[in-house]
């Protein structure tokens, strides 16, 4: 029966431990690329992944492997990133393995994202393989990580599969053992189908591309398949696997990972996380679907030149086909005209799709500062979401602000535990419970809110800590807040693109702080430039940037001409991020500069 030679699964890890190489050793060893084709990390085949050296989408691979009981395994290997903004698409990828190999670098042992996705692993069910990567390193020390693993993580790590994906060392071991632990897939051939859409991306040939996986029964070329969620029906013209470019199949069968092709042209009518079933022979209940995605931070998107409104929203349309959590609408800006409020999972994410836009698309874009959503009761009743500081209304009008708190877990070595308290009370936190995991491990919980969070939380939390807390934090509702919006005026006119909310404590050394980086950030102009930040209508804080006497370029640099060209290009180039609001033209950065004052 050939479901019992299937497996099913991922690599997941902090990032940075190993996880593309050892994919890439895999494919090797399996024949499924000759060498002379191997480029580094395959599976990272975004232009942006291979420069930052981080995966962003996930991948699937079908592999052949010839196992030690003569028998032929077809594998699917699911790459998934390792970032804590990009934990939904580790946990899409998850819902489609029986599996996951969880690898840790032998020096650096277990980090935030190990504990992170090891608990994504656990709540999916999946058969977790312990692998110790790098152990040609100087500084490796395999046995003392095995046993962090066991402490940290809870699994046995005895025989943790040890690896050296840049020599090779391990990985045959590795194949033989993803056989041995891993279970096949569950599911039955006759029942009808059932697939989960793990994944989709837009091909402008083919239309929609979706990656499923078969959980029962069968699908094929001409089959009339219908999504469960929305009751679309479409003709299916093309199945296939990844191996790792696509290769066509006659059929997908139970336990079968791979694509979908079905003439669907409309982006907005398949959803990641939905069940696939046949129009003549439906099952009777969808899968359980993914847990919805909401974005955490808000920013507004606006482009440059802006004859490209139109090509802006059409480059969110097709992103959002690949990436579930981006959310978009239409807004305005007195400052910056016509963009779209965008939500993100976190500050990365947000990075991520800038960047994206840009270089896939084309399209020159300044952001305007990330903010949480905030709930607003008026003097007559009213309640209103407010995503946008400058759409906050007038502090008259207002009863009172509400801001998104989260339960914050944070576990930690018991050393650890004065630091993270500081930070966390730092940051507006209130004390909830501490317990001891076991003789060197504590969990702290902290109600925190999510606009402390959402900034440099993380990265603060793990320079406190040398980098061994571990962060997970839900939800858990609004509550009252006394916030406050800054404006920020350029020569007495406020730029609606530059306000910020921000609690009332915190105010004027925030004010201050934004306005002695902004004269920093504003470059000189043939006029003087006021800064003021102001609450309503009393100034917080003011600067000013002189206007420029003479040519920058000319005293500066003499007779260098190759110095003073390089110098007007990058000048050039730093214009195309630049806006003019009212007379005075202001850099991208000005924006982000809210992000930047501690
Ligand atoms: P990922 O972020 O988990 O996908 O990690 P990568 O596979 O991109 O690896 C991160 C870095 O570690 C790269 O520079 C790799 O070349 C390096 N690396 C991966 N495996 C090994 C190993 O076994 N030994 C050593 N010394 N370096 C490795
Ligand atoms: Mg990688």
């Amino acid at each position: 029966d050939r479901q019992k030679y299937i497996r099913n699964f991922s690599i997941v890890a902090h990032i940075d431990h190993g996880k593309s190489t050892i994919a890439d050793r895999i494919l090797e060893m399996t024949d499924t690329i000759a060498k002379r084709d191997m480029e580094n990390q395959v599976l990272d085949d975004m232009d942006i992944e291979r420069e930052r050296g981080i995966t962003i989408k996930l991948n699937a691979v079908e592999l052949h492997y010839q196992a030690h009981d003569g028998h032929t395994y077809t594998f699917h290997l699911i790459d998934t990133p390792g970032h804590v903004d990009f934990s939904y698409e580790v946990s899409r990828s998850l819902a489609a393995c029986e599996g996951a190999l969880l690898v840790v670098d032998a020096a650096q042992g277990v980090e935030a994202q190990t504990m992170a996705n090891a608990y994504l692993a656990v709540d999916n069910d999946l058969e977790i393989v312990p692998v110790i990567n790098k152990i040609d390193l100087p500084s490796a020390d395999p046995a003392a990580v095995k046993t962090q693993i066991e402490e940290m993580v809870g699994i046995d790590a005895q025989n943790a599969v040890l690896t050296s994906a840049k020599k090779g060392t391990g990985i045959a071991e590795l194949l033989e053992r993803i056989v041995q632990d891993i279970p096949a897939p569950q599911g039955d051939l006759h029942k009808p189908l059932k697939a989960l859409i793990f994944d989709s991306v837009y091909d402008s040939y083919r239309g929609v591309v979706l990656s499923i996986r078969v959980l029962d029964g069968q699908v094929k070329v001409g089959d009339r398949i219908e999504l469960m969620n929305n009751g679309k029906q479409f003709e299916v013209t093309e199945v296939g696997v990844m191996s790792p470019k696509a290769v066509p199949r006659e059929r997908l069968m139970v336990g079968d990972v791979g694509y979908l092709t079905a003439s669907i042209k409309n982006v907005q009518d398949t959803r990641v996380g939905d069940t696939i079933t046949l129009a003549a022979h439906p099952a009777q209940k969808a899968l359980p679907g993914y847990r919805q995605i909401t974005p955490m931070v808000y920013s507004g998107m606006y482009p440059v030149d802006n004859n490209k409104y139109g090509d802006l929203r059409e480059s969110l349309e097709k992103l959002q086909l690949n990436d579930a959590s981006l959310e978009f609408e239409p807004e305005t800006s007195q400052a910056l005209g016509f963009g779209f409020r965008v939500g993100f999972l976190g500050l990365l994410h947000m990075d991520v799709i800038q960047e994206r836009l840009e270089r896939e698309f084309n399209l020159d874009l300044i952001m305007t500062a990330p903010s949480v959503n905030y709930r607003v009761l008026l003097n007559d009743g009213q309640e209103k979401i407010i995503d946008n500081p400058a759409k906050l209304p007038d502090p008259a009008e207002i009863k009172e602000i509400q801001e998104p708190m989260v339960q914050a877990e944070i576990m930690v070595p018991k050393d650890y535990v004065g630091p993270v308290m500081e930070l966390a009370q730092r940051k507006r936190g209130q004390f909830d419970t501490m317990s001891y995991l076991d003789d060197y491990h504590v969990k702290v919980i902290y109600k925190l809110p999510l606009a402390e969070i959402i900034f440099d939380f993380f990265d603060s939390l793990k320079s406190s800590t040398h980098g061994y807390a571990s962060l997970d934090y839900n939800i858990v509702g609004y509550e009252v807040s006394k916030m406050v919006k800054m404006d920020i005026l350029l020569n007495g006119e406020p730029v609606d693109a530059l306000s910020f909310i921000v609690h009332q404590d915190f105010a004027y050394d925030r004010g201050r702080k934004i306005v002695r980086k902004l004269k920093t950030i504003i470059p000189r102009q043939q006029f003087e430039v006021a800064i003021q930040a102001a609450i309503g209508n009393k100034i917080v804080a003011r600067s000013t940037v002189k206007a420029y006497r003479k040519d920058v370029t000319g005293p500066l640099y003499g007779g260098d001409q190759t110095r003073k060209n390089k110098l007007l290009d990058k000048q050039k180039r730093g214009k195309k991020r630049m806006k003019d609001v009212g007379h005075v033209s202001v850099p991208q950065a000005a924006f982000m500069a809210v992000l930047q004052m501690d």
